[in-house]
């Protein structure tokens, strides 16, 4: 008998050009054991990501092995196009000129807050993220580009570990590069270079897809990063590419769907008043370089470069204890609305009654980053303590599921507060009393 893989698909949201949003559904579709959600081309002029998923969907519609036995017990929902408005033109943006994959912590665009909501409805076990990138580099000689048909890395931001196991996810990493390297692809781990010119890993910041939904919903995320083609190569060479690419993911897959435990990455801790917890961090050099696959043009062939200017791994600076949770006041209804919309639960209204021990901030000094969309460089504040009834504000505790990201949002010394959207009704200003309150 031929065993085939159930299939369906969703509308789950549409763009500001009312171009839909399309989810694939491969396997048990209720009650299933593992949810596995792949999301490709946020990024819309990535259109080798889209291709390989293209070519999954095709292939997983055709899986008549014993794979699928096993497959039967999970489910696999795949996202091709997160940005189809970008996808039509062939550009990196949404019509709305928004970096979708800078958003996540925004959530400014339509596609975000749709993609949120579902990600909110189907909590997916794992998250696999799918793009490209470019093999030319401002920081390289203009002949020498970069020769991996593959990248994968695991989120950087190092509170993700206070929730899953970071042994597990960088084991994990080495297999699938072990893996793919066997299967006859250049793989390695992810890098950049940051617009310092130093070399690093994807980076610590919250508002990319890999970072943010690890946060938000405590599960492992993965991304991958195919190789977009370049004029010199051929049609096999970009067949190739496709292929790097549907082999990393389906390994990916497999590893996820196959593993007994479905929690296996996971320390399942939902975070609790007191726990220490860091909010600032800053990159360490690492003193081994960098050793880095090219292919030189002038030479005609491949070779091995080190860069060493290489940010390695990542300090923390500032610690704090988490406290109860944050008061945010009721008249900020922008700001409540984006909490809502993330998915924050609040305590209930007539417990806010009560007296609470809190804490609110006077701010001393101020310096503002000249950059977009970043945080203050430096804050001076006075921490000062009272106990009264919260009657006029929302309570939100940090336990609750991806209740660290409040934290990142609010304590004044976070790398990513708020005040870096100046649209959220949340500026913060020199010899003023910070609007939003610790419950201690
Ligand atoms: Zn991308």
């Amino acid at each position: 008998m031929i065993n085939k893989l159930n299939y369906s698909y969703e509308i789950i949201g549409g763009t500001s050009k009312n171009r839909p949003l399309i989810v694939e559904y491969f396997g048990k579709m209720i009650d299933s054991d593992t949810r596995v959600l792949i999301i490709g081309s946020q990024h819309g002029d990535e259109k080798y990501a889209r291709k390989s998923l293209k070519y999954l969907v095709s292939y997983l519609c055709k899986l008549n092995n014993n794979l699928t036995t096993r497959l039967d017990d999970s489910c696999i929902a795949i996202l091709s196009d997160a940005n189809p408005d970008g996808s039509i033109i062939n550009s990196r943006l949404n019509a709305m000129g928004i970096d979708l994959n800078r958003d996540h912590q925004h959530l400014s665009s339509i596609e975000n807050n749709d993609i949120h909501s579902f990600i909110t409805k189907w909590n997916p076990d794992y998250l696999i993220d799918v793009h490209n990138y470019p093999a030319k580099r401002k920081y390289l000689p203009k002949s020498i580009s970069l020769n991996y048909d593959v990248f994968v890395d695991i989120p950087n931001n190092p509170t993700i570990y206070k929730l899953i196991s970071r042994k597990k996810t960088e084991k994990f990493l080495e297999d699938i590069k072990t893996h793919v390297t066997k299967s006859g692809f250049h793989c390695d781990r992810y890098f950049v270079f940051s617009s310092s010119g130093k070399v690093r890993h994807s980076t610590h910041d919250i508002t990319n897809a890999l970072n943010f939904m690890a946060l938000r919903h405590q599960i492992p995320t993965f991304l991958v990063e195919g190789r977009q083609p370049n004029r010199r190569d051929d049609v096999l060479t970009r067949k190739n590419l496709v292929l790097a690419l549907f082999t990393t993911i389906f390994f990916i897959l497999q590893y996820l769907i196959f593993k007994k435990n479905r929690k296996y990455f996971h320390k399942q801790q939902i975070p609790q008043r007191g726990d220490p917890f860091y909010i600032r961090y800053k990159y360490k050099n690492s003193s081994n370089p960098l050793k880095v696959r090219v292919f030189d043009l002038d030479l005609n062939k491949e070779k091995q470069i080190f860069l060493t200017n290489y940010a390695h791994s990542l300090i923390s600076t500032k610690k704090i204890l988490l406290p109860f949770g944050y008061a945010i006041p009721k008249n900020k209804h922008i700001l409540l609305d984006f909490l809502n919309r993330h998915g924050f639960l609040s305590i209930p209204e007539k417990t806010t009654q009560l007296y609470y021990e809190i804490e609110y901030f006077n701010i001393d000094e101020i310096i503002f980053s000249k950059k977009i969309n970043r945080t203050h460089l430096k804050i001076d504040f006075t921490i000062k303590k009272d106990t009264k009834k919260l009657d006029n504000y929302v309570i939100f505790p940090v336990n609750q599921l991806g209740g660290l990201l409040l934290s990142l949002f609010f304590e004044l010394d976070s790398k990513y507060h708020l005040s870096r959207y100046s649209d959220l009704d949340l500026c913060v200003m020199q010899n003023t009393v910070y609007p939003i309150l610790r419950v201690v």
